[in-house]
């Protein structure tokens, strides 16, 4: 059960107020807000055990490789990961899936072979392949979307054919909310012997997931998504792919041993972490994962089905409500246009009485034309809302439609 004025209680900034109103922050799908604990730890981290790390050996630098080092433990073990080698801190899901790309495309991917990614796909699950295959010359196919937002798996599978590499996909959509069949996806294309990444940024934060559970052979979040500080995200990685792949940038701590001739590359993970990583970042992740867990992510899911299920049924009542995205697996995100009403004009009007939404393409401008359309008003949410502020969206949304 979640408890969740006691909750709401841990986020500071959830008790402000903007234009003279309540905050009702419906963004969380853009990022979260930070409990006490993240912020505290970020602070104590600055205060009492800030050292480079990895490169000293005095007393601070020891102790900061170790909390950083035990957070890439806690990450581990959060998305059920086999080994600490598996697990590479990145800046978010953005510079995962460009590292993805880059290094595995040089490993393996060259002029006739396909990746194939959705047509629900945030921007950064597909320019950071476009950039590649211009590079070595591989084809982008795209899994089609059905009308309800759903992927068309019959065409999935009739697109998985020998020159098929990988897959990258989406766990979770970022617009429709639509929860992706990752499980079957995987064993799909794994049966054809095809390796899958998945884009979590949205789905880490809102169900349980384990990477050998679902068999991913890659896999991308960022903490900021997950009440964590902004600047950290994890790459998870199979080791067998990854001892294959090549370092994603150069500089320090990448490396085992630099000569003007040659240059031997460090173990996993940090092979691929080139220079100061975000050592605090990593740090206050730590705590933010140990937040969620402490109130369950089986708690959290469940509580957050119920509050979209309770969100769609009372926008539904409102004339005009066109939601975008039916899927029968879904999160917490909520896509939706009223009559005519221009998505920002909606969200600029909602903004005056308090209420954060976004609106525009979300990142996913294929997918918006893929339903004809320039943009929506995105609603998503989070443990900490509440019904009361759901009501407060409706009632703003029918104050807006009154206007027009
Ligand atoms: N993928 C999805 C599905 C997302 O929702 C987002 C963030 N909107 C990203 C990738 C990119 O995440 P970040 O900006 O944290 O790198």
């Amino acid at each position: 059960m979640i408890d969740v004025e006691r909750i709401r209680r841990d986020f500071p900034i959830l008790g402000r107020e903007v234009y003279g109103k309540p905050l009702v922050y419906l963004d969380n799908a853009a990022t979260t807000q930070k409990p006490q604990c993240v912020i505290d730890a970020i602070s104590e981290a600055y205060c009492n055990e800030n050292a480079n790390v990895h490169r000293g050996i005095h007393f601070l630098s020891q102790q900061a490789t170790d909390m950083m080092e035990s957070a890439r433990d806690k990450v581990r073990q959060f998305i059920g990961a086999g080994s600490t080698e598996e697990i590479i801190f990145t800046r978010g899901t953005t510079e995962s899936i460009n590292l993805l790309a880059s290094s595995f495309a040089q490993a393996f991917l060259r002029e006739g072979d396909e990746v194939l990614i959705s047509g629900m796909e945030h921007h950064s699950n597909i320019v950071p392949w476009q950039i590649q295959a211009q590079r070595y010359g591989f084809r982008i196919r795209i899994i089609p979307v059905t009308d309800l937002g759903e992927l068309d798996m019959d065409a999935f599978k009739a697109l998985l054919n020998p020159k098929t590499k990988l897959v990258s996909i989406t766990h979770v959509s970022n617009v429709l909310g639509t929860v992706n069949p990752v499980l079957e996806i995987i064993s799909q294309a794994h049966s054809h012997g095809i390796p899958v990444a998945v884009d979590g940024a949205q789905s880490v934060p809102h169900i349980k997931v384990n990477v050998q559970e679902l068999g991913a052979d890659f896999y991308a979040f960022s903490g900021h998504k997950i009440y964590g500080p902004t600047g950290i995200g994890v790459l998870y990685g199979r080791k067998g792919l990854l001892e294959k792949m090549p370092p994603y940038q150069g500089g320090g701590e990448m490396i085992k041993k630099v000569t003007f001739e040659k240059t031997t590359y460090n173990e996993l993970p940090y092979k691929f972490e080139a220079g100061t990583p975000d050592y605090i970042g990593s740090i206050a992740l730590a705590i933010a994962l140990d937040y969620v867990q402490g109130i369950g992510m089986d708690a959290i899911a469940g509580y957050e089905n119920e509050l979209c299920k309770y969100a769609i049924d009372r926008l539904n009542d409102i004339p005009g409500m066109r939601i975008i995205g039916n899927a029968s697996d879904r999160s917490a995100v909520i896509s939706f246009l009223v009559g005519d009403i221009h998505p920002s004009d909606m969200g600029t009007l909602l903004d005056r009485l308090g209420i954060a939404v976004r609106t525009g393409h979300h990142c996913a401008e294929p997918l918006m034309d893929r339903y004809g359309i320039l943009g929506t008003v995105r609603a998503s949410f989070s443990f900490y809302n509440t019904k009361a502020e759901v009501d407060a969206l409706v009632a703003g949304i029918e104050r807006v439609r009154l206007m027009f």
